[in-house]
């Protein structure tokens, strides 16, 4: 653990005195097996059985009390960090080991002992493992991308604040995340060994955020913030609350995904003082929604805090209707709002992660008609060099005319929608309107049958 992750966890330390001290016990002693506990929130979970995963835990992790997997700090203290580890977990051959040491000498490996039980050893094309564990790909393709394909460099006004749009601001607290997701858009971090803002950088931030009465909206993100005490993020919270011109928080976390164990009482009951605070996650498929990971969500909703999720589509994880409408659908069952679909951005290191575009906009298609719309999140490309994000929908309009419009539905029928009256838009111009690409030589005869 490097020396800044430690002090994190000392500073959670001093305000919980009867703390474990990190145990140290061989995860892999004891294979017995018991029977999963359920919390009452799995009712709400039908795709996937609670049990296996903690059948995974008893058989990766022994008989390791409730109490103990359960602290946070436990579980951070624990994570693997190093192939030798990961291969008592997950078969791998010598040569295999081998060329994870050499890719995880440039991209570091950290996975929760929590995250790690939901992965099937057995599946090399196990979704929550592509998320996790290193591929030799990272290395063999690690020329395509860029370092910060976002351009966040660029707007940084003061270190760690990020300035781009004029009515919010980003303030990045540390590069520490409790796992190291290999599609990370910050994956340029990692190098830089573990780092949380000084007072001094915490104050200068602060200060540019008072001075610019035109922000509105400050995202708290990282790394992961969470990361932090409850205490040092209080400490920061109740200082941007006393700013009169700052209407909400968001916190950007992974926590409720990889570590719930976080979302701890203190740290919900923190929060229901400063609100509004919006609470983004990051569940990129419906395994990953577990009980504890349900119950985390939970609390957060029960303390006044909306969450909303951001999911990266991703090959071979989640790039199918099938897998998106589930993730949604296993979202909202928990409460938890599908708000974008992030085209995976053009990270070094991510390029075997990476979808044409056109995969997303078949997919948000695919699910278009065919389930609620609270169920489908905005597809969106972040563009590079900080140009934000573009939302993008497949085409509905196939024709547009001043007076109307041809447009097709989810079963590909098509329809003719009268557009209101030159009176009621003056402003519109008379000119006949098509969007690129969507003239047809058969729309004239399939509009004519259809509106016969
Ligand atoms: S939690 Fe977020 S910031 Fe941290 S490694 Fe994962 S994707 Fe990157």
């Amino acid at each position: 653990m490097h020396e800044s992750e430690k002090r994190c966890l000392e500073s959670c330390s001093n305000n919980d005195p009867e703390e474990e001290p990190p145990g140290k016990r061989s995860i892999s002693d004891d294979l017995e097996e018991e029977p999963p506990s359920r919390h009452s929130i799995s009712a709400v979970l039908e795709e996937e059985p609670p049990s296996k995963i903690a059948t995974t835990r008893y058989r990766l992790f022994g008989n390791i009390p409730d109490n103990v997997w359960d602290d946070w700090k436990w579980q951070f203290r624990n994570r693997i960090t190093r192939v030798e580890q990961l291969a008592q977990f997950i078969p791998l051959s010598t040569g295999e080991q081998a060329q994870l040491r050499l890719v995880t000498m440039r991209y570091p490996l950290a996975v929760t002992p929590y995250y790690l039980s939901l992965i099937n050893p057995d599946d090399p094309d196990d979704p929550i493992r592509k998320q996790a564990v290193p591929s030799a790909m990272e290395m063999t393709m690690g020329s395509m991308g860029v370092e910060d394909p976002l351009g966040e460099k660029e707007d940084t006004v003061v270190p760690g604040l990020v300035h781009r749009y004029p009515d919010r601001v980003l303030l990045v607290l540390t590069d520490i995340c409790p796992m190291l997701c290999r599609h990370c858009t910050r994956k340029r971090e990692w190098r830089n060994g573990g780092w949380v803002r000084s007072p001094a950088e915490i104050e200068t931030m602060l200060d540019y955020i008072s001075q610019h009465k035109a922000v509105r909206d400050v995202i708290i993100s990282g790394g992961d913030p969470l990361t932090l005490s409850t205490r040092h993020l209080e400490n920061i919270i109740s200082r941007i609350r006393e700013i009169k011109h700052i209407e909400i928080i968001r916190i950007g976390t992974r926590f409720p995904v990889v570590l719930p164990q976080r979302i701890d009482n203190e740290l919900c009951s923190m929060l229901a003082k400063y609100g509004p605070i919006w609470l983004n996650t990051h569940f990129n498929h419906v395994r990953e929604i577990t009980p504890e990971a349900a119950k985390a969500c939970d609390r957060l909703l029960r303390s006044g805090v909306p969450v909303n999720n951001q999911t990266v589509l991703l090959r071979g994880i989640n790039d199918s209707v099938e897998a998106q409408t589930k993730l949604c659908h296993g979202l909202l069952k928990i409460k938890v709002r599908p708000y974008y679909l992030f085209q995976c951005d053009e990270v070094q290191g991510t390029e075997h992660l990476r979808t044409p575009v056109e995969t997303g906009i078949k997919i948000i298609e695919g699910m278009r008609g065919h389930t609620s719309g609270l169920a489908i999140p905005t597809f969106v490309i972040d563009l590079p060099q900080g140009g934000g994000k573009v939302p993008l929908q497949p085409n509905y309009i196939l024709a547009q005319t001043e007076g109307e419009l041809v447009l097709r539905n989810y079963e590909e029928r098509i329809f003719h929608y009268r557009n209101p009256t030159k009176l009621a838009r003056p402003e519109m111009p008379a000119e006949v309107l098509c969007p690129a690409g969507s003239a047809t030589a058969r729309l004239p005869q399939e509009a004519a049958a259809n509106s016969g």
